[in-house]
């Protein structure tokens, strides 16, 4: 049992490695970042989802779909263009959605929630930004695997293949879960190392 359930320590955040993720042969790689940062794996699953699931994925934030509409036509102000759809960000949302429906339906996904301090923040820092090309650094999930450019989808008409769902807030965090997962597909349980990464103090070394 949790004698605090609001400690910090107990942040959960969901991740969803994407078809390009799976065939790219990563899903070690991925679970061995979040692994070794200290994140504790609660919740892993394969499935392949509905195009319903993935629609009420990205549409749970009411806000998504102006928030990743700015995002994108910036990403294009930045290097000078014109976003070659539309300069309404629910528009340029609107064609994202289909083709990310096309994307994560293409094949299994596996699905997995990291319990830890920070978990959203430290997810989302690991795994890098949206865009492959610019905003996902070196050294990161998305930085060290993907070469991706929201210029190469738009051309091609698919969406950014960028290997991973990552939750970006606490709030998207907790609406995500319990769409992905059931309740008793959560796993409450101690790992032996906590004791090192949250105990108050570092005691029984010596
Ligand atoms: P994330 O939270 O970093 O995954 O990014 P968003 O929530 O803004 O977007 C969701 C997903 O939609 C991204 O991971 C990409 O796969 C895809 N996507 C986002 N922006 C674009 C875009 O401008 N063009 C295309 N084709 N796909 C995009
Ligand atoms: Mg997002």
């Amino acid at each position: 049992m949790k004698t605090n359930p609001n400690h910090p320590k107990f942040e959960r955040t969901l991740v969803v490695i994407k078809p390009d993720g799976i065939q790219r042969s990563l899903i070690g790689e991925v679970i061995k970042r979040y692994e070794q940062i200290g994140l504790k794996l609660v919740g892993i699953k394969m499935l392949v989802p509905t195009a319903d699931m993935v629609e009420k994925h990205y549409t749970l934030d009411p806000q998504w779909r102006t928030v990743t509409g700015v995002k994108t036509i910036k990403a294009y102000e930045a290097r000078g263009l014109k976003h070659p759809i539309s300069q309404d960000p629910k528009v340029v949302t609107g064609v994202i959605l289909k083709t990310l429906i096309d994307y994560l339906t293409s094949g299994p996904v596996v699905a997995m929630v990291w319990e830890g301090a920070h978990a959203v923040e430290i997810v989302r820092k690991l795994t890098g930004g949206t865009e492959p090309r610019s905003s996902a650094d070196v050294g990161t999930i998305r930085g060290d695997y993907a070469i991706d450019s929201y210029i190469m989808s738009d051309t091609d008409k698919r969406s950014v293949r960028n290997i991973l769902h990552a939750s970006g807030s606490v709030k998207e965090a907790n609406d995500e879960i319990p769409h992905w997962f059931a309740k008793n597909e959560i796993f409450e349980y101690k790992l032996l190392v906590e004791q090192i990464i949250y105990g108050a103090r570092l005691e029984g070394i010596l």
